[in-house]
């Protein structure tokens, strides 16, 4: 996922390039834009996504990409990606959405103005927590020519015999980094994390659907228990996002999100150590049920004004409810919760 993020910005941006990015995103992306592209000349303004006024902000001539996830990590937060678009398309500028939280069969980023989708394979799509891999997508749809941002897409490339990538309509971008970003950069699949990966994928829709009916329930579950502080999950009735989740994600808003316990930071350790179902994991979207505190592991790289400007506190707890009994699940949060 990592490199199929990486090697779409690289495909459209370089030295004196910027790119506009909803600043709620995975830490991983969040410290390539943060910390890897600005020495290399690529430098990202971080905006609160909550309000597309605020990417059309920070858009200025230097700009190659919109940037934001469908459902944000870890937080869950949903952002208005047909608006988002809009506004960056009334500048030129190329829409790239990371759905990995939400997969295709929640959410069609294409069908709300994104020109390229990324996913991390190595969640939904493989599903067991097995392989690592990553996908580019493109509408085909993005006019290169008419944005007049793009010489790399517009121009001859002396590197590819003097090929405009452009010129090959809708395969453009994707063909462009096959051709260049991966020949000079070297991300690629093996044939059996490949096969694996496809083997996922014949079981997504069944496995997401279950997904997302037991994560509806544990959120319930979790917003009623008297020692959980706060639930943040779109699919509940209280959740800013709701109404966007009702006209967005009529099936469901994915299986991962966060809560804090009233008990705070410790009672949170204590509660992951309690659980016999749960397994202390990074990974997300794996069949299997996960849970974690990010301030100390995913989101460890970033300092306390970055972890507040993603909206991570101390004691926020992520969860990946996984495709078990659901019963079982609430059973196994019922026994942990109570020995706190
Ligand atoms: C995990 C993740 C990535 C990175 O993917 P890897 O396959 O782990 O490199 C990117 N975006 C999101 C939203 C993720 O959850």
């Amino acid at each position: 996922g990592g490199a199929a993020i990486t090697a779409a910005i690289l495909n459209v941006a370089g030295a004196g390039d910027e790119i506009v990015a909803a600043s709620t995103i995975y830490g991983g992306t969040y410290d390539l834009f943060a910390q890897t592209l600005p020495p290399l000349g690529i430098n990202t303004h971080f905006v609160d996504p909550s309000d597309p006024a605020n990417f059309e902000k920070e858009i200025n001539d230097h700009t190659k990409v919109v940037y934001a996830e469908t459902i944000g990590n870890p937080n869950a937060n949903l952002i208005d990606i047909d608006a988002v678009a809009a506004v960056a398309h009334k500048h030129g500028v190329l829409v790239i959405i990371d759905n990995t939280f939400a997969t295709p069969y929640l959410y069609r980023p294409f069908e709300h103005g994104a020109d390229v989708v990324v996913h991390s394979a190595t969640k939904f799509f493989g599903g067991h927590g097995t392989t690592m891999g990553g996908v580019v997508v493109e509408s085909g749809k993005f006019d290169y020519e008419k944005s007049g941002r793009y010489p790399t897409f517009t121009n001859p490339d002396p590197s590819y015999k003097d090929v405009t990538w452009a010129k090959l309509g809708a395969g453009a971008f994707t063909t462009k980094i096959r051709a260049t970003v991966l020949r000079d950069t070297g991300a690629s699949l093996s044939p059996f994390n490949a096969f694996l990966l496809l083997q996922g994928l014949e079981s997504l829709s069944l496995r997401v659907e279950r997904h997302v009916y037991n994560a509806q329930r544990v959120a319930e579950y979790l917003s009623k228990h008297p020692k959980v502080a706060w639930v943040r999950y779109p699919g509940l009735a209280d959740s800013p996002d709701h109404a966007l989740a009702e006209r967005d994600f009529p099936k469901g808003v994915g299986s991962i999100f966060t809560f804090g316990l009233k008990g705070g930071e410790e009672a949170g350790k204590q509660l992951i150590d309690n659980l016999k179902l749960f397994s202390l994991l990074a990974n997300v979207a794996d069949a299997k049920s996960l849970i974690i505190q990010p301030a100390s592991t995913t989101h460890a790289q970033l300092n306390d004004e970055e972890l507040a400007s993603v909206g991570i506190t101390p004691d926020l707890i992520r969860i990946s409810v996984g495709v078990e009994n659901i019963d079982d699940l609430l059973a196994d949060l019922d026994q942990a919760l109570a020995k706190l």
